[in-house]
C-alpha cells in the first residue's frame, strides 16, 4: 500500500485517457523526484489552461483569446460549404497539419461507445443538434450544396458512430462523405502520417 497522498494522485492520473495505474504511478514518482519550482510551474500551467481555454460555440474546438469564435471559424478565407466532422481535437490537429483541408470543422467530442453514460450521450446529441442548426442556417449549404466529411476514426466504435451520424444528418439532404482508402482499419487519425491522411481526404467518397 502506498501512502494516502501518493495513492490519491495515482487515482487521479488513472482517470486520464490511455493512462493506467502503472503509468499513473510512474507519473507520481516522477513528481516526487523533480524540484518544487517545476511542480509550481506545472500547477500554474494547469490553472492557466482552465482560465484561458474556451470552447468555440460553432465547432467545439478549444482556443484561447478574446474572440467569440476560434481562429479557424473566424478565418474568412476558409470554405464554409465544407465541414469536416472529427471525434476529438487531436484529429482536427492531424488534418490541419496536412494543409490540404480548407473547410471548417466540427468536434463531436467522442464516439457512441460513451453512450453507456447517459450524460455523454446527452452531450453528443446536443452537439449534433447544434451542427444541424448550424448547417440549416448556413447560406453556403443552401440549395443542396455543401458537404460534410465524416472523418471518424476507422475503429469499430468509429464505424458505429459514423452510421449514427449518417442517420442523424440524413434529413438535411446534403452531401455526406467519409475518408477514403489508405487509413489502416482499426487505426486512429492522430497516428496516421500526413501523406496517408492527405490521400484519405482526397479520395473521400
Ligand atoms: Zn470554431
Amino acid at each position: 500500500m502506498y501512502p494516502p497522498s501518493i495513492q490519491k494522485l495515482i487515482d487521479l492520473f488513472s482517470k486520464f485517457p490511455t493512462v493506467g495505474p502503472k503509468t499513473a504511478s510512474r507519473f507520481v514518482f516522477h513528481l516526487i523526484k523533480i524540484p518544487k519550482e517545476k511542480i509550481e510551474e506545472l500547477t500554474a500551467a494547469i490553472e492557466e489552461l482552465k482560465s484561458k481555454i474556451k470552447l468555440c460555440p460553432l465547432c467545439f474546438n478549444s482556443f484561447e483569446g478574446e474572440e467569440e469564435h476560434c481562429p479557424i471559424c473566424s478565418d474568412k478565407t476558409r470554405d464554409k460549404s465544407l465541414i469536416c466532422l472529427v471525434e476529438k481535437e487531436v484529429d482536427l490537429e492531424a488534418i490541419e497539419k496536412t494543409r490540404k483541408f480548407k473547410g471548417l470543422y466540427f468536434v463531436l467530442g467522442g464516439t457512441i461507445s460513451g453512450f453507456e453514460k447517459e450524460k455523454e450521450k446527452e452531450k453528443m446529441e446536443e452537439r449534433v443538434n447544434k451542427l444541424i442548426e448550424r448547417i440549416k442556417g448556413e447560406p453556403a449549404f443552401a440549395k443542396a450544396s455543401g458537404e460534410v466529411i465524416l472523418a471518424i476514426n476507422p475503429t469499430t466504435e468509429g464505424q458505429n458512430t459514423t452510421l449514427w451520424l449518417q442517420r442523424k444528418l440524413k434529413s438535411l439532404e446534403i452531401k455526406i462523405t467519409q475518408l477514403g482508402q489508405g487509413l489502416p482499419k482499426g487505426g486512429e487519425l492522430e497516428y496516421a502520417d500526413e501523406e496517408t491522411l492527405s490521400s484519405a481526404l482526397e479520395s473521400r467518397r
